[in-house]
């Protein structure tokens, strides 16, 4: 142990994927680093996880939020690994590279070929040739931010933005395509336009560079996103326990933080009435949440942090007796665009997805309810709720029973909303940690929402937040994933 450096005393705020996987790098680097130390992770509930729990129950694994994460990061790959996960993997079901929207009162597969594209039902014939058009459709250079709607319009028509982007963006975000900002939801779809001057000729470059170096990448189609979706036996909730497991020593549980300020040079954390200095702070929670704590630290960067909107969801897990289902349910799931005047906003066919999450002998399906158009659906009850599962289970699959067993988890301001002005908003708040060393906003409120994005914010600002210590570390040489 290195006895000539003062102790270094880092708190984390919050327990969710982010903080959590914060808490277990900074605590790597510290070990390695041989520095005396103080790591506190403070979490608000009894349990950590935040949004990524599971629920075991009567042979179900019921996930309350993220049901997977994709192969495509390897940071996540090495957090698995580091925790000596990686022989739990289960990846999804090859059935789950079948995806569906309902539209127009029909369940319509996406398309995975050109071929596909051209005999498919989903885009009438003048909207597929307007999407074939974006091959000419010249690249927009300025640095202006757009909405997807815009975006979509622009590049692909009004038909495609209406029937495919509407709901891919309530699958991912249960956001509202006239809001979000593409550049701050699809970075890659900008970057695509900006470095080959559109969709299409970077989707062709990319083959013949791939042709080229004869690699077998799986990059992101129309059908769906790079990677292959993957969680853990058991669920995604395995990944926060485990987290949580190894870091006992280190976390504070039920101790919700109220404050946070600056006083002699030194972060000063209020929880429970108590008071505590450290020399770094890693802000792991919601901004809605963050903007409250740290009002007196400056009372502009509370502002801006409030100015993020986030979406409430609720998720229903519904069951049934497999032979009480008239069709085989094969594939991912199916989204719902917003017109088509159905409440839910997509649905997974989860024991197609993951068999193991059911048992034999019945269907698992999560109905995902909510979003952006709809923040009044945290005020329904469990039963009305389950009503809506069973009408919107008749429209869209054809059939209608009372679920064998449900489960309904809700999330108030679960979702982050990355709106018009979301990337200047974080360029701020990332200003004024630069002028305050020390200070780091991690989590699903800034550069992504996607656990993927979680863990390798938290990886990220690792070396970042220990460097005015005198502490290099380890550098994070893993390539960005696509
Ligand atoms: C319904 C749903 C489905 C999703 N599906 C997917 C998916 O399939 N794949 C995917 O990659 N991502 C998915 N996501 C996104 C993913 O779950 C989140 O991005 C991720 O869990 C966010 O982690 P986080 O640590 O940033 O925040 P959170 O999980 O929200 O954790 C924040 C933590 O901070 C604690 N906290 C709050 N305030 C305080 C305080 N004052 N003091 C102390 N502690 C506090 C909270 O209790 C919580 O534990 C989904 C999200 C939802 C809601």
């Amino acid at each position: 142990m290195n006895r000539n450096r003062k102790k270094i005393r880092v708190a984390i705020i919050g327990g969710g994927v982010a903080g959590l996987s914060a808490a277990f790098r900074i605590r790597e680097e510290l070990r390695t680093a041989s520095v005396d130390y103080d790591l506190i992770l403070y979490e608000q509930k009894g349990k950590c996880g935040g949004a990524t729990q599971t629920l075991s129950d009567k042979g179900y694994a019921l996930e309350h939020g993220p049901n997977g994460w994709l192969s495509s990061e390897p940071l996540t790959g090495r957090l698995i690994e580091e925790l000596g996960l990686t022989s739990e993997l289960i990846t999804a079901n090859e059935a789950a590279g079948n995806r569906y929207i309902f539209t127009r009162n029909r369940l319509q597969p996406i398309p995975t070929t050109p071929l596909k594209f051209l005999v498919s039902g989903l885009l009438r014939p003048w909207e597929k040739i307007r999407v074939a058009g974006e091959y000419f459709v010249p690249p927009r250079k300025d640095d202006r931010d757009e909405t997807i709607y815009d975006f979509g319009c622009r590049r692909l028509g009004k038909g495609f933005a209406e029937t495919m982007l509407d709901p891919m963006v309530s699958g991912i975000f249960a956001g509202d395509i006239h809001q979000l900002s593409l550049p701050a939801t699809f970075p890659k779809m900008r970057s695509m336009e900006l470095e080959y001057g559109g969709l299409f000729k970077a989707m062709f470059a990319k083959k013949r560079e791939k042709k080229k170096n004869r690699t077998n990448s799986q990059e992101a189609g129309p059908s769906g996103p790079a990677g292959v979706l993957t969680t853990l036996q058991g669920g995604t909730g395995r990944l926060s326990e485990t987290l949580a497991a190894t870091m006992q020593d280190v976390i504070q549980k039920g101790k919700e933080v109220s404050s946070l300020s600056r006083e002699n040079d030194e972060f000063v954390v209020t929880c429970g009435g108590e008071r505590r200095s450290f020399d770094a702070v890693v802000m792991a929670v919601p901004a809605h949440r963050a903007s409250k704590i740290v009002e007196p630290l400056n009372l502009q960067l509370s502002q801006t942090l409030q100015e993020i909107s986030f979406a409430n969801v609720a998720v229903v897990c519904h069951a049934y007796e497999s032979q009480t289902i008239p069709q085989k349910l094969n594939g991912f799931g199916h989204l719902i665009p917003r017109r088509d005047g159905i409440r839910a906003l997509g649905c997974l066919w989860t024991s197609c997805i993951f068999p193991n999450q059911a048992p034999n002998g019945t269907v698992l399906l999560r109905t995902i309810f909510g979003g952006a158009h709809d923040p009044e659906i945290l005020d329904l009850s469990d039963s009305d709720m389950i009503d809506l599962v069973v009408e919107s289970t008749a429209t869209t699959l054809g059939f209608k029973a009372v679920p064998l067993e449900s489960w309904i988890f809700r999330h108030p301001r679960g979702i982050a909303q990355y709106t018009l002005g979301h990337r200047e908003r974080v360029k701020k708040v990332e200003q004024f940690c630069e002028q305050l060393p020390g200070l780091a906003f991690v989590g699903a409120s800034y550069r992504g929402v996607a656990l993927n994005r979680c863990i390798r914010d938290a990886y990220t600002i690792a070396p970042r937040i220990l460097q005015p210590f005198g502490i290099h570390a380890d550098s994070l040489n893993e390539p960005v994933s696509n």
